[in-house]
C-alpha cells in the first residue's frame, strides 16, 4: 500500500517503521475473516484492514478523532490477523505506533485517565494488588456469585527445590500471576528440577513491561525492562541458559526486548542478549522431553483436557501443538476445540477496559472449550486463565501443573 507520510512523521523512527509495514499490505482483506472484533461487530474499521486504513490516513496527515481512538482501542492486539495475512504485515508492531499516536493528539477524559493511571500502577504493584486480592478473598463468600467467581481462588505453591543444578535458568518474576497462581513457577521448577536444571528466583525484577506498554505508557515500559535486564544481568553473565517465562503473555513482550529497547544505548544490546534468552515454558519443557518422559506416571488415567492456545502463544510467539502433543504424551485426552484461533476476551487489561466485548469472547470460547465437557480447562498464560475462569465452575490451570502432577522422582524438596 502507497503511503505518504505527513511531514511530521518522514524521518521519524515510528513513521518510517510504519511505512515500511503498510507497504507490504496489499489490502486483500484476508485478515478479516479471522479478527475477533470483526466477527462480533460487522464493521470494517472494527477489524484489522479497516484499523490499518484508519492509521495510513492518520499518517498521512487526516484528522483523527475518539472515533478512530473507540475502533483501535477496540482491537485486541491478538494478532490473529499476523498469522492470516500472506504478506506478512506487522499489525501489531503498526497499532502500537497508531494508538500512541492517536492518544497524544485526542487524549482521554478525566476518568478513563484515571482508571488507566491506577491500572497502571495497581496492577504492577505487588503489595497493592497482593492485599487487595487478599481482602478480596476474605470478602468472597459474602458476595454475590457473580462477583465472588471473579476473584481467583488461592493455589498454594508447594515446595520450590534449591538450586542445586549446574545448569540455571532465571524465572521472570512478574506482577500479577505471583499473587493468584503461585504454583505455575513453583510446578515449573519442580518439573525441571527432577531433570538435572535449576529455575532460579533472583529478586529485584518485577512486572515483564507488556502491562504499562499496552496502556501506552511505553516510556514506563522501558523502566520496567531495564529494571528486569539490571537483575537478570549478573546470572545471564554467570551462565544462565534461559529466562523462562510462564505466562505466554509476558513472555511475547520480554522476546521483544531488543525491539523496546533499541534506541536506548545503554540497554540496547543487553535487551538484545536477554530477548534471545527468553523462553516460554514450552520452549524448555519440550527440549527435555527424552529426560522427563520416564518420570510420567502413565498409570494415572486420563483427563478430559480442552486446551485454550492464548493468541500470545500461538500469535505473537508461533507456537502450535507442542502443549497439546506434551498433554497427550501424559496420558490426558485431548478434546477438539472449535474457533480455536480466536481471543478468549482476556487481552491484558481489555477486560476492564471493554467488558462487553470481553464478555462476548469468553462466552464463545468457553462456549467451544466446554462443548465435550472437558474435566479442566488448560492454558498457558495467568491472563486467560483467570479470565475464563470467571466464567465457568469447571478448573482452568496452567498445562506446567498438569505434566508436574503426573511427574515422579526428583529431590525429596520437589515432592508434594
Ligand atoms: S494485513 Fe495482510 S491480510 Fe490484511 S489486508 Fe493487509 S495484506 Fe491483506
Ligand atoms: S489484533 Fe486481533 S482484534 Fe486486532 S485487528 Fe488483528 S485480529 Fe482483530
Amino acid at each position: 500500500m502507497q503511503t505518504n507520510l505527513a511531514p511530521e512523521f518522514r524521518g521519524t523512527p515510528d513513521g518510517e517503521e510504519a511505512d515500511a509495514i503498510l507497504r507490504a499490505c496489499v489490502h486483500c482483506g484476508f485478515c478479516t475473516a479471522t479478527c475477533p472484533t470483526y466477527q462480533l461487530l460487522g464493521d470494517e474499521l472494527d477489524g484489522p484492514r479497516g484499523r490499518i486504513y484508519l492509521i495510513k490516513e492518520m499518517l498521512e496527515g487526516a484528522a483523527v478523532s475518539a472515533k478512530t481512538q473507540l475502533h483501535l482501542d477496540r482491537c485486541l492486539t491478538c494478532r490473529s490477523c499476523e498469522t492470516t495475512c500472506p504478506s506478512g504485515v506487522r499489525y501489531g508492531r503498526l497499532v502500537d505506533i497508531g494508538r500512541r499516536i492517536v492518544d497524544e493528539r485526542v487524549g482521554r477524559g478525566t476518568a478513563e485517565s484515571a482508571l488507566r493511571w491506577s491500572l497502571r500502577k495497581g496492577l504492577v504493584s505487588r503489595p497493592l494488588f497482593g492485599g487487595a486480592l487478599a481482602l478480596g478473598r476474605i470478602a468472597k463468600a459474602f458476595v454475590p456469585s457473580q462477583m465472588s467467581r471473579r476473584i481467583p481462588a488461592s493455589s498454594p505453591a508447594g515446595a520450590w527445590p534449591a538450586a542445586r543444578h549446574a545448569r540455571r535458568m532465571i524465572a521472570l518474576e512478574g506482577c500479577v500471576q505471583p499473587s493468584i497462581a503461585p504454583s505455575i513457577d513453583a510446578a515449573l521448577a519442580r518439573v525441571l528440577d527432577r531433570v538435572g536444571i535449576s529455575l532460579v528466583r533472583v529478586g529485584g525484577g518485577g512486572c515483564c513491561a507488556a502491562l504499562p506498554f499496552h496502556l501506552d505508557d511505553h516510556d514506563g515500559a522501558r523502566a520496567y525492562a531495564r529494571r528486569n535486564i539490571d537483575a537478570w544481568w549478573p546470572h545471564v553473565e554467570a551462565g544462565a541458559e534461559a529466562i523462562v517465562v510462564t505466562a505466554s503473555g509476558c513472555g511475547v513482550m520480554v522476546k521483544d526486548y531488543a525491539h523496546l529497547l533499541a534506541r536506548d544505548p545503554a540497554y540496547a544490546a543487553r535487551g538484545e542478549r536477554v530477548a534471545a534468552l527468553a523462553r516460554d515454558t514450552i520452549e524448555v519443557v519440550a527440549p527435555e522431553w527424552k529426560s522427563i518422559a520416564p518420570l510420567v506416571a502413565l498409570d494415572k488415567g486420563p483427563q478430559r483436557v480442552a486446551f485454550h492456545a492464548p493468541c500470545s502463544l500461538q500469535h505473537g510467539m508461533r507456537i502450535r501443538g507442542e502443549v497439546e502433543e506434551i498433554l497427550r504424551a501424559i496420558g490426558h485426552e485431548l478434546l477438539p476445540v472449535a474457533d480455536a484461533h480466536l481471543c478468549c476476551g482476556s487481552a491484558g487489561t481489555y477486560s476492564i477496559l471493554q467488558p462487553e466485548l470481553s464478555s462476548r469472547l469468553r462466552r464463545n470460547k468457553l462456549a467451544a472449550l466446554e462443548a465435550d465437557r472437558p474435566n479442566v480447562i488448560a492454558s498457558a498464560n495467568i491472563g486467560c486463565q483467570t479470565h475464563l475462569a470467571a466464567g465457568t465452575s469447571r478448573p482452568v490451570r496452567h498445562w506446567i501443573e498438569l505434566l508436574d502432577e503426573r511427574m515422579f522422582g526428583g529431590s525429596p524438596a520437589g515432592r508434594r
